[in-house]
């Protein structure tokens, strides 16, 4: 019996273990396949939303939160683990966009300054992080703080009592908790009634080596971008496909990213593509769902952030926290 139980590795689940841990309570995370092998694995790991300006408040409220603590948290994890997650505020040069009046007021509002650019825009403070490494460091973080991972165990069901979850079933065992927590991602709508709430919107994504310092920032132009890792490899994305739980792969769209990486930067022709491929975002229609499930006692919900789980996450953990800690 754990005080929660967490349904799903991703950064949500896992952030949010590490949170609750830190608050001291005992939590037991349930993961289908191995943790950190899906959205949060096949994300970009750039720490702020594409175009501000076009997301609502509350996920203005949520990354511009996270962004505070990002650097410090990614500081922590590297002295805890010994896993450096690369966090870089290598800033996001942005070709497009930055001069519409709604950019310019949000601008204004929020108090961000973009430097000018010959190219664009160029947001200095916009961070990234090494998602896949940032991920390896929380898994061994919570274990060290004693959250108990049960991995390649899905769960089935919830068990519920009288209006009230007590745990959930999986394939192989049952865990009881005081709080459920689902952090399922894309999948997050299976254990409710709360069908195409939270759905799948699959995004494909390239990798091509190139050079340290051939791109100095992360680079924004008509929806796609360019992310320089700290080892010279740059990642290209992404799609917004709305076709289920697709995983396939198309060679077109690999073709297409790595023409708008020649077409923006010359040293970038004749590069090939060392890897590519997709990864469902979780949307939902609220934009992001961080709530206690009203439906039934003891069952909450950390899930849809659709493009901006990684620079979410901090914050929606602790968000998480206070609404299990106020109802408790
Ligand atoms: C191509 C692409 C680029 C992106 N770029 C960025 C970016 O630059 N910045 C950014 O902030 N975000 C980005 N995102 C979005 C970001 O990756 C997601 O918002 C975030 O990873 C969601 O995290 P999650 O933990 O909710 O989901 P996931 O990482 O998908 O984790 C959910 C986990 O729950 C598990 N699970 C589901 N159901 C069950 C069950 N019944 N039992 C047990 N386990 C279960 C799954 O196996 C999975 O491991 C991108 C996404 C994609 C696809």
């Amino acid at each position: 019996m754990s005080d929660c139980l967490i349904i799903g590795g991703g950064v949500i689940g896992m952030m949010s273990a590490r949170a609750l841990a830190i608050s001291g309570a005992t939590v037991t995370l349930i993961e289908q396949r191995a943790c950190g092998k899906e959205s949060s694995w096949a994300g970009g790991g750039i720490i702020s939303p594409l175009y501000p300006w076009m997301y609502s408040d509350v996920v203005n409220e949520l990354s511009m939160a996270s962004q505070a603590v990002y650097e410090e948290l990614c500081a922590t994890l590297f002295a805890d683990t010994g896993i450096d997650t690369e966090y870089i505020r290598s800033g996001l040069l942005m070709m497009d966009e930055y001069d519409r009046y709604e950019a310019i007021d949000w601008m204004a509002v929020h108090k961000v300054n973009a430097e000018k650019h010959p190219q664009g825009a160029l947001f200095t403070a916009v961070a990234q992080v090494r998602n896949p490494r940032l991920l390896k460091a929380l898994k061994s973080d919570i274990l060290k703080r004693g959250v108990e991972i049960v991995e390649f165990s899905k769960v089935e069901e919830l068990i519920v009592e009288k209006d009230k979850v007590l745990g959930v079933k999986t394939e192989h065992k049952n865990y009881y908790g005081d709080n459920s927590i689902i952090c399922g991602g894309a999948w997050s709508s299976a254990l409710l009634d709360i069908k195409n709430e939270v759905y799948p919107v699959k995004g494909q994504m390239i990798v091509i080596k190139s050079k340290p310092g051939v791109l100095e920032h992360i680079v924004l132009d008509k929806g796609r971008y360019l992310i320089p890792r700290k080892d010279g490899r740059i990642l290209i994305g992404s799609t917004t496909e709305n076709v289920g739980f697709d995983r396939s792969l198309n060679k077109q769209v690999g073709v297409e990213l790595l023409e708008f990486a020649s077409s923006r930067f010359t040293a970038l022709r004749g590069a090939s593509i060392e890897h590519h491929w997709s990864g469902f975002r979780p949307a939902s229609k609220s934009g992001v769902m961080i709530k206690k499930y009203e439906k039934l006692e003891g069952l909450y919900l950390n899930t849809g952030h659709l493009r901006n789980g990684l620079n979410m996450a901090p914050e929606s953990a602790e968000r998480l926290l206070a609404l299990i800690n106020h109802a408790n």
